[in-house]
């Protein structure tokens, strides 16, 4: 692969708002899930759920991962986070690799690194109030006496956006968008660098959704922030992201920036992904691409090019040999994994 999927990144106003060092690099990452059957419960084939992932994430820039449901991008995120032990590939995280290291090695770095969840009521107790959860992170890393870390959950209720009662509650008494600000305000109580979001509007209300996004915008400038952004939703992942990953089963197919994925999309896939989303002059439509058929399982991807089965410019070549993600000729910022990258034009607007 060449220089790669590494480094770069640039933002949407054009405002340089992130230091460029870089604080996350996955390398050639896989992640198979072994599936046992017959009577003697053997191994009877792998669910290849993440197969030779690359890239890298700078300190407070948005990296958004984006791709229809099974195609890996909430694995990659609990890789990342070490909930899975990757089955190959590096994870590199404040230039330390954290790829093989034990859980108890890394639970330091659980302080740098946090996760936001789609479903936030699923990852809060429901036995405890919200103060509780609140305060234990502060509890299991020894920070503070009892006074100073209610003190920090008063902080951290009153930053999200809660009323300072909202504490003696417990989560089901809350809406969905007033959970996933509970769900934030865990995420960042011990001032972590980066944290994943994985789908953390697409099970709220359209109207709640924006709230929320700007929140996690607002925290982000405060906090300097570095996410990684999961959704299936391209037009929110543009919304949030500087630089843009597309997956399609296990694989990065298309990496650069939001405005370039959204101006000049080369991967067919990501040109059809772009056409499905409404656009906002009236004066103008687009023909939105249709693309046949599911993603192939993953138990059993196709050869070549992933995407072949469902690719309406597929050719022999793609049945048969993989493409490598590259830099697009003289933008080392354009990285496409396609035979014919550049030749397609799939889009009408
Ligand atoms: Fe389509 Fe072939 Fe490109 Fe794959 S390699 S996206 S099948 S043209």
């Amino acid at each position: 692969m060449a220089s790669p999927a590494f480094g770069g990144g640039k933002l949407n106003s054009g405002e340089n708002r992130f230091m460029s060092t870089e604080i996350l690099r996955v390398e050639h990452l896989k992640q198979h899930f072994p599936v046992h059957g017959g009577i003697l419960f053997r191994e009877i084939g792998r669910v290849l759920a993440l197969d030779g992932v690359s890239f890298a994430v700078n300190r407070g820039e948005t990296l958004g991962l984006v791709g229809e449901s099974g195609c890996g991008k909430t694995t990659l995120g609990r890789s990342l986070m070490r909930l899975y032990q990757p089955t190959a590939g590096n994870i590199v995280f404040n230039g330390i690799d954290i790829t093989r290291k034990r859980q108890r090695e890394i639970r330091h770095l659980r302080r740098e690194m946090q996760m936001i969840f789609q479903d936030p009521f699923e990852s809060l107790n429901a036995r405890h109030t919200v103060g509780e959860i609140l305060e234990e992170p502060f509890i299991i890393h020894k920070i503070g006496d009892r006074m100073e870390r209610q003190q920090r959950v008063a902080e951290l209720l009153d930053r999200v956006g809660l009323s300072p009662t909202a504490g003696q509650r417990y989560p089901h008494e809350f809406s969905g968008g007033q959970r996933q600000r509970i769900g934030i305000a865990r995420a960042i109580a011990l001032k972590p660098s980066l944290i994943v979001c994985d789908e953390p509007v697409s099970a709220l209300d359209v109207s709640i959704q924006s709230q929320i996004l700007n929140l996690l915008i607002e925290l982000q400038e405060e906090m300097g922030l570095t996410y990684l952004f999961i959704a299936h939703d391209l037009a929110v992942v543009k919304h949030m992201s500087d630089r843009i990953a597309v997956m399609y089963l296990g694989k990065i197919v298309e990496m650069t920036t939001s405005e370039r994925i959204n101006a000049s999309p080369i991967h067919p896939y990501t040109q059809a992904l772009i056409s499905a989303i409404p656009v906002p002059d009236p004066t103008r439509s687009r023909e939105k691409i249709i693309l046949s058929g599911d993603v192939p399982s993953p138990l059993n991807p196709p050869t070549g090019c992933a995407f072949h089965t469902r690719c309406p410019v597929a050719k022999d070549i793609c049945r048969t040999a993989v493409p490598s993600l590259e830099n697009q000729p003289g933008d080392e910022e354009h990285l496409v994994a396609c035979h014919f990258a550049g030749e397609v034009q799939l889009l009408q607007d």
